[in-house]
């Protein structure tokens, strides 16, 4: 039965971010149901899901509330174009976003993925300054080691080698200013001291361009598929003031960190700031649908209210913008947080894995344990007195992977670092399994 739907899929699929050759030694894990943190393979086996599939899941897999909202919502309406049409879960959504992102975000633009959400970021702040008379502003600033998704438009940001460059020919001309990712900082170094240190060259990074650029892109406090390294708040409010120095826009990249990660239920809270735009999707639907949202200020949005003739609109969609179902869940994931007081709670939960990872962090192969709110990481590497990587080859992440499936947890190490972003309904039994567990698998990943 499970071997069969195997081959099944193996002879017609081609999965995402996947070496397909790896399947022949590596097996598919079929998964025939999800409840709570648990997804359950088609031999009965369940595994935590402690990486909330790729940081998506909030609330644990078939959520009873979220179940019954979709159930309302397909009765009533399943999509409908939005433009020159609208309906009530759309808008519920937006007046929601719009009162919980930070001050000045007063406008919602959707789409249905992280990386359609970043494509309009992009496309809005250039056609802003267009409309506005400045046209040679057509560049954009990202950091080193970060990710912004997949869509050309959106990889030009990005600069994680594996995902990268090999695309290199097709990519925009993007500048890039040095992470401050505090992983690096000089020993006695603070993450504060360390971040605004390298605050330095991003400034002079804008100083030099910023005739010619449009926006600085960043992922806020975790760049988190260049292997959850972090940084301290104080970036955030000095870039936002030098992009207001400069006449730049800021787009905040909130795809990952969003919807309570870091602790707030977004990451800007903590530097007290609000971005030019901010990109939302992964949490919005707490794990269930793709929808992505773009919210930006009433300063950009006027650059583009005008007569249609000007042609100044933003003439830009997406088959499923806005739709029905999806922006249902999201507003049922909202009022989750809302009535279980969720950002409240996680304080405790994310006081009890730094508990108990902190062990963690004087094992000889794990050269630091790093933790912003829900999020945790554990690098594991060959020196831990120079910080020297394994070599990318052992791939010592998988065996991790393969240790914590045998064991009854997903995790999925990106490289040599470990990490858990697990859903909020996770127990302390939970968390203590999962603990254990990576614990072990980095003492046989690091052993031979
Ligand atoms: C996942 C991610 C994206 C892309 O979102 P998709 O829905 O996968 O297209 C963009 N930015 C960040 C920070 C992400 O983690």
């Amino acid at each position: 039965m499970k071997q069969d739907f195997i081959e099944r899929d193996l002879s017609v699929l081609w999965h995402p971010c996947t070496q397909m050759k790896d399947h022949e030694s590596l097996p598919l894990i079929p998964i025939k149901s999800g409840k709570g943190v648990y997804i359950e393979d088609f031999d009965g086996n369940r595994y935590i899901d402690a990486i909330s599939s790729w940081w998506v899941n909030l609330f644990g897999h078939c959520n009873p509330t979220i179940n019954q909202a979709i159930r309302e919502q397909i009765e009533q309406l399943e999509h409908v174009l939005l433009a020159g049409f609208s309906h009530e879960p759309v808008v519920s959504l937006s007046e929601q976003l719009v009162e919980l992102t930070p001050p000045g975000l007063s406008r919602c633009f959707y789409a249905d993925n992280g990386s359609s959400a970043i494509e309009v970021a992009l496309k809005m702040s250039f056609h802003y300054w267009s409309n506005h008379g400045h046209p040679e502003k057509q560049r954009y600033i990202s950091l080193s080691n970060s990710y912004h998704g997949e869509t050309l438009g959106a990889l030009s940001m990005g600069n994680v080698p594996l995902f990268t460059k090999t695309y290199g020919p097709l990519m925009l001309d993007t500048l890039v200013a040095p992470s401050p990712d505090c992983y690096h900082r000089d020993p006695g170094d603070t993450w504060e001291a360390h971040s605004r240190k390298m605050f330095i060259e991003m400034e002079a990074l804008i100083e030099k361009h910023a005739h010619e650029v449009a926006a600085v892109i960043v992922e806020p406090l975790v760049q988190c598929a260049g292997t959850m390294r972090m940084y301290h708040p104080v970036y955030l409010s000095l870039l936002r003031a030098a992009c207001d120095r400069y006449n730049i826009h800021l787009i905040a990249d909130e795809v990952a960190v969003g919807f309570g990660r870091t602790g707030t239920l977004f990451a800007c809270e903590q530097a007290n700031i609000t971005p030019d735009f901010m990109c939302l999707s992964k949490g919005l639907t707490a794990g269930y649908l793709p929808l992505s949202v773009t919210l930006t200020t009433d300063e950009v949005y006027s650059a583009f209210y005008d007569d249609y003739a000007k042609l100044n609109a933003f003439f830009h969609s997406h088959s499923y913008t806005g739709n029905p179902i999806a922006c249902a869940v999201a507003n049922a994931s909202l009022g989750i947080f809302r009535d279980e007081n969720i950002i409240e709670k996680n304080k405790q939960t994310a006081a009890l894995m730094h508990e108990l990872t902190q062990p963690i962090a004087s094992h000889p192969h794990v050269a630091e344990v790093r933790q912003t709110g829900m999020m945790v990481a554990m690098e594991m590497v060959k020196d831990k007195a120079t910080k020297t990587p394994y070599d990318w080859l052992e791939r010592r992440g998988l065996k991790v992977y393969q240790h914590a499936l045998e064991n009854g947890v997903l995790l999925r190490p990106i490289g040599n670092v470990v990490y858990m972003v697990p859903p909020y309904v996770i127990t302390e039994e939970q968390i203590k399994h999962v603990v254990n567990i990576a614990s072990d698998g980095i003492d046989i990943a690091t052993s031979a």
